[in-house]
């Protein structure tokens, strides 16, 4: 399984409590994450993680660009809605690639836990 994580600045703790929960399966897991993000996982949990970009200096399309080409199974995107994000466009051309490609993309922590729980199983 190939998983991509990302979490904006309010939610990145709720990345790592979230991540705490389904370890077993992310350290099965190959994992890319956008820069911070990727860095947290880390720091928290010891996992390893392919880092791209920082989400605003191109992290996303990083990602995106994977996706499309078949290198990723799944992706975890809790996006903050309560805060405009200096790199909109992008975060719409990754869900948009999600859905051009039907690959899974979890965009709340609800929707995490549903897809990451059925994956462990
Ligand atoms: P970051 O990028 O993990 O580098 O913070 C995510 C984002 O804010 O888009």
């Amino acid at each position: 399984m190939r998983l991509a994580l990302i979490a904006h600045d309010h939610k990145k703790d709720d990345m790592i409590a979230l991540a705490a929960d389904f370890l077993p399966l992310l350290r099965r897991c190959t994992l890319l994450a956008t820069g911070t993000t990727g860095a947290r996982l880390t720091a928290a949990h010891g996992l390893t993680v392919e880092r791209m970009l920082s989400g605003p200096m191109g992290g996303d399309l990083q990602i995106g660009a994977r996706l499309a080409v078949g290198e990723l199974d799944g992706v975890i995107f809790l996006r903050d809605p309560m805060t405009p994000q200096p790199h909109e466009p992008d975060i719409n051309a990754l869900v948009r690639a999600c859905d051009v490609h039907d690959v899974p993309c979890a965009t709340n922590v609800a929707t995490a836990r549903l897809l990451l729980g059925q994956w462990s199983a």
